[in-house]
């Protein structure tokens, strides 16, 4: 069987801990996301390393834990998005709309 491969976070790597980045599903320069330090990073700014079940579930747990930053995140970088079962334009939907999700991203990327 292949080993399967995870990315984690360098910044966080060079403190000697073993973060494993979640996927952003966002444009290009930020498609993962760090939990610890809270930084978004391009897919090459990040180390791979061989997973392990600990990762596997430590990847999960903070997935879960950060859904509304992802949420905000990627319908910020979509043009459609599905509300209650229907697709929308994101451009129709207005600055709130917008001003809202941003507020959210900035919860949890301090730094933008
Ligand atoms: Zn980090």
């Amino acid at each position: 069987m292949e080993q399967e491969r995870i990315a984690i976070c360098y910044q966080c790597n060079s403190q000697g801990k073993e973060i494993p980045l979640i996927s952003t599903f966002a444009f290009r320069g930020s498609e993962v996301y760090c939990p610890e330090c809270k930084n978004a990073f391009g897919i090459f700014n990040t180390k791979v390393i061989d997973s392990t079940p600990e990762l596997q579930k430590q990847l999960k747990k903070s997935t879960k834990a950060n859904k509304e930053y992802l949420d905000a995140r990627s319908s910020l970088a979509c043009q459609r998005i599905k509300i209650k079962g229907e697709w929308v334009e994101t451009s129709t939907l207005g600055k709130e709309w917008r001003d809202n999700k941003i507020a959210i991203v900035k919860k949890y990327e301090p730094e933008l």
